[in-house]
């Protein structure tokens, strides 16, 4: 889960990692009071999970608590990158003698952790990877060994931070690593790290992405999930516990396994070109045990997606066979009832295919049609969503 900046900056702060005073405003009243309460001038900045807000004139200095308001009327709803900015964080602001960039991150392709750092901060890491990438100092971290003092110094030498503040950075990128290791982050990223005029170390901006796989380990992190820009098939999923993610397609897609409803996916994708450039709808694995309520939980979520024209149910049965996948589909169109609306393309195979299609044959459901191999089922698919759509 990607967190907003000013989610961010209160783990920051609990962690010891020094930011600005401030607090987050969700209209031009509550941004001037916030402005009110800093003194001064402040920063209003868009809270939303893209970068480059500076850019796209998300973030803005006022002189003082009216012009903060009238800062955050113009930001409030504006659109950057797609995302509607529904929040404002007002923080003091600062002088800035330098802009750096810090950030820790999961490194999946070398299976260890990284920790990136550059005294030319500021600018999106993407182009200053890309332009001048001997400026970027990219450290493999020993998760068991962690980060200390001089693991920190190091780190700063290698990214060209100036000798007379790099004391004071490596003790907050101390505190940073201690961010990401106690929340259980993926990515802990700060950019600008601004060196002040009395050379005082502040993280400015913050971007954390937490490892949902932890999710159990932290109860507290349950309510930085935004409810209200959630998908809400995406959040009824959830709450069902399936796997599922929304795609902006028409094929609604069921499957057991991921590698299985990945290639599921390519094969409609492929298949759709034939039939008017019709897509998936959602990625969804059901998982080994294919019962009838988890079934019918997957099917009610994809029904409930009013893009769907058509479901493509792929099973290959393993230690659920094929029968028990049979009956929990035929079980579950029953729960459903007349909510199940829609075309279903079922392909079978695997253990006991034989009795998983007798079952089917017999069920005799008037929305269910029974294709014996992937292609073929994938072009059904296809055919009825375009016929739907
Ligand atoms: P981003 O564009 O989404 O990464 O947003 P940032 O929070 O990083 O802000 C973009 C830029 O605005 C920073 O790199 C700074 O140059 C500038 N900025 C942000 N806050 C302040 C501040 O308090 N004082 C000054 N002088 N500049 C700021
Ligand atoms: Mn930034």
């Amino acid at each position: 889960m990607d967190l907003y900046e000013y989610q961010a900056r209160d783990l920051f702060a609990a962690h010891g990692v020094p930011v600005l005073p401030g607090a987050v405003a969700s209209n031009p009243e509550e941004a001037r009071a916030a402005a009110e309460e800093i003194g001064g001038q402040v920063v209003v900045k868009a809270q939303v999970k893209t970068g480059g807000r500076g850019k796209a004139g998300g973030v803005k200095l006022a002189q003082d608590p009216a012009e903060a308001q009238e800062l955050a009327e113009a930001i409030l709803g504006l659109d950057i990158k797609g995302h509607v900015t529904r929040r404002v964080l007002v923080t003091e602001a600062s002088d800035i003698a330098q802009e750096y960039y810090f950030s820790f991150l999961l490194d999946r392709a070398n299976r260890t952790f990284l920790a990136m750092a550059s005294a030319e901060g500021g600018m999106e890491i993407e182009q200053l990877a890309h332009e001048r990438p001997e400026a970027l100092a990219k450290v493999a971290v020993d998760p068991i060994a962690g980060v200390d003092k001089a693991t920190a110094t190091a780190i700063l030498t290698q990214g060209g931070f100036p000798a007379e503040i790099r004391e004071q950075a490596a003790e907050v990128v101390v505190k940073l690593w201690e961010t990401f290791v106690a929340e259980d982050a993926t990515l802990v990223e700060v950019n600008p790290l601004v060196r002040d005029p009395q050379d005082r170390i502040v993280a400015l901006d913050g971007k954390v992405t937490l490892d949902g796989n932890a999710a159990f380990r932290h109860p507290e992190h349950e309510q930085l999930v935004d409810t209200q820009a959630e998908d809400p098939l995406e959040a009824k999923a959830k709450a069902k516990d399936l796997n599922y993610v929304k795609l902006d397609g028409e094929v609604g897609i069921i499957g057991n396994g991921a590698g299985l409803v990945m290639s599921t996916l390519d094969v409609v994708a492929y298949a759709g070109q034939r039939h008017g450039g019709v897509k998936p709808a959602n990625f969804l694995d059901i998982g080994g045990g294919a019962s009838a309520e988890v079934m019918a939980a997957g099917l009610d979520v994809i029904l409930g997606d009013p893009a769907v024209k058509s479901v493509f149910v792929n099973v290959f049965g393993g230690i659920t066979a094929c029968d028990a996948v049979a009956t929990g589909i035929v079980e579950a169109l029953k729960i459903l009832g007349d909510e199940a609306t829609k075309p279903l393309v079922v392909r079978l195979d695997g253990n006991n295919v034989e009795e998983g299609r007798a079952i089917l044959d017999r069920a005799n459901h008037p929305l269910v049609t029974q294709v014996d191999t992937m292609d073929n089922a994938a072009d059904k698919a296809a055919q009825l969503a375009a016929a739907g759509a």
